[in-house]
């Protein structure tokens, strides 16, 4: 028998708040300031939904603002196929530039501490990610006057506290953060890539709402907290890796 096919993240999400087109409105703004105002700046993405979308604006604005990828070398092969994807659409005015961990500190944390050590104890899974994704993201971030990240409130308590603009502090120097996605809903950004038919995660159609590394990332199930599937095992209050600790 005929069975039908699952309805895809963008039908069962696409729900815009009522002032969306003024939300969408401030986000252009937005990122047009910050081009404009703080040159040299790169935008932080994880391929996740938030991300292409705020890619795509900085497209459609042909803004001079790169963006940068980190590979940890434990993602999902959906989304390095998506990375191949971003990566041949990507312009002269806002190329993909992927940084990758040290080889050899990889090695030494896996042959010191084992291959599942994250699972272990929360200071070994913190030193993993300081190694996979802080130290590559110090590099992206050196010299840049502002990075552009994907953040918005409803994603936990921790970012509920943050800025559309604040001063942030990276690799040893100050730097203005922008998160022009704040007040966005998952509604909202799901009516964004369905509108403008923009390219997203496969996995998103399977229930990951948050996308990280393949270990430690896992589909969450109805009524779960948005960043459920993100370190489960861990205490819900820790869920961040370090990049967007208040
Ligand atoms: S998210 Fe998991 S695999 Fe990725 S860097 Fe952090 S601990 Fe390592």
């Amino acid at each position: 028998m005929f069975q039908k096919p699952p309805p895809k993240a963008t039908e069962v999400n696409d729900n815009p708040s009522e002032n969306f087109s003024e939300k969408l409105a401030q986000t252009r703004q937005l990122l047009e300031q910050a081009a404009r105002d703080f040159s040299p700046c790169v935008q932080a993405s994880s391929l996740g939904a938030e991300d292409m979308a705020i890619t795509t604006l900085i497209q459609q604005l042909d803004l001079s603002v790169h963006v940068f990828v980190l590979d940890t070398g434990a993602l999902h092969t959906e989304t390095l196929s998506l990375l191949e994807r971003v990566q041949a659409r990507a312009t002269k005015r806002s190329s993909v530039l992927v940084y990758k961990p040290e080889l050899t500190a990889v090695i030494d944390f896996i042959r010191r501490e084992g291959q599942d050590s994250i699972y272990k104890t929360q200071t070994l899974r913190k030193e993993c990610c300081a190694i996979r994704k802080l130290e590559p993201l110090s590099r992206a971030l050196a010299g840049q006057k502002a990075w552009i990240t994907g953040l918005r409130s409803e994603q936990s308590t921790n970012r509920a506290q943050m800025q559309l603009i604040e001063e942030d502090f990276q690799a040893g120097q100050a730097i203005t953060k922008f998160s022009p996605l704040m007040h966005w809903t998952w509604g909202d950004v799901w009516h964004f890539l369905r509108t403008y038919s923009v390219d997203y995660n496969p996995l998103h159609d399977e229930f990951y709402p948050s996308i990280g590394c393949a270990p430690c990332t896992r589909a969450i199930s109805m009524g779960e907290d948005f960043r459920a599937g993100r370190w489960w095992w861990e205490d819900a209050s820790a869920k961040e890796c370090g990049l967007h600790q208040k």
